[in-house]
């Protein structure tokens, strides 16, 4: 794989308990992220987090309930964000980009051909594009989430754009399972997902249920995607940004869709 997509959580970005920067797991992205590209990788990020690093700047102890009032913590939290993985890249002199898009980049043929283009002179000018979605003008993945936002079906969605030979998903969790594992210790890790159909969406909790929105249902949608773009994705635990070097050598870790 030369072109890659890495899509990192929020859960791998902050402490669950505290809201506050992991920023151990921030540093060895960097790290990995920098090394691939001295590999001569071409590497694009989709990074959530904008709300959980606003949250902490702002000293709120609750996720804001109005969408308004979450855009304006997202627009604080983005900047701090950026300016955290711009001192980290840095480090190992590598530059950033951000880029702030829409999920309907690819509805309207001149904007989709302006993302591409920007992609491409980005990724021609050895620069890691960051990106993650706009808030301030969509609120998509703010509105029905219980939790931080999701960038999952916007990392297909980029994929799909500039052709990634790879989509990694990092997550909480080590795969797709048969079942929820918090609530099911049986559930079965799936090596291979080849086609998402309902009882492949059945394990995911199924839409409308406590893991209905965001969780494991929209990162199966960004997976459908992939498929049927003939793409690839591989769904890993993020808790060590390592594991990208694991499943660039095809170990088999995490849930392989293909
Ligand atoms: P992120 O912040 O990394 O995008 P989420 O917390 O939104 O991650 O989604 C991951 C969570 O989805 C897991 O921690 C798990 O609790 C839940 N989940 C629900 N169904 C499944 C399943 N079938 N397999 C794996 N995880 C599942």
């Amino acid at each position: 794989a030369k072109r890659i997509v890495i899509k990192i959580g929020t859960s791998s970005l902050l402490y669950q308990d505290t809201s506050k920067l992991n920023l151990r797991a921030i540093e060895r992205l960097a790290f990995v992220l920098s090394d691939l590209k001295n590999q001569g990788k071409e590497v694009v990020l989709v990074s959530s987090g904008a709300i959980g690093v606003g949250m902490g700047r702002l000293g709120l102890s609750k996720r804001p309930d109005t969408i308004p009032a979450q855009q304006a913590v997202a627009s604080v939290g983005q900047g701090e964000l950026l300016g955290i993985y711009e001192r980290e890249f840095q480090h190992y002199g590598k530059s950033v980009a951000q880029m702030l898009l829409t999920r309907d980049v690819l509805v309207y043929p001149q904007s989709k051909k302006n993302v591409f283009n920007a992609f491409q002179e980005l990724l021609k000018m050895n620069v890691i594009p960051i990106v993650n979605e706009n808030d301030t003008v969509s609120v998509d993945e703010l509105d029905h989430k219980t939790k931080f936002g999701d960038n999952d079906q916007l990392s297909a969605i980029v994929a799909n754009l500039i052709d990634a030979d790879l989509l990694i998903m990092l997550s909480d969790i080590d795969g797709f399972y048969s079942g929820n594992p918090l609530s099911n210790p049986n559930a079965e890790l799936y090596h291979t997902i080849t086609s998402i159909d309902g009882s492949v969406i059945q394990a995911a909790g199924g839409v409308g249920t406590k893991f209905g929105t965001g969780g494991m249902v929209t990162k199966l949608k960004a997976a459908k995607r992939i498929l049927k773009n003939h793409q690839k994705m591989v769904l890993a635990n993020g808790k060590n940004p390592r594991i990208i070097y694991n499943i660039l050598a095809g170990e088999p870790v995490g849930t392989l869709f293909e």
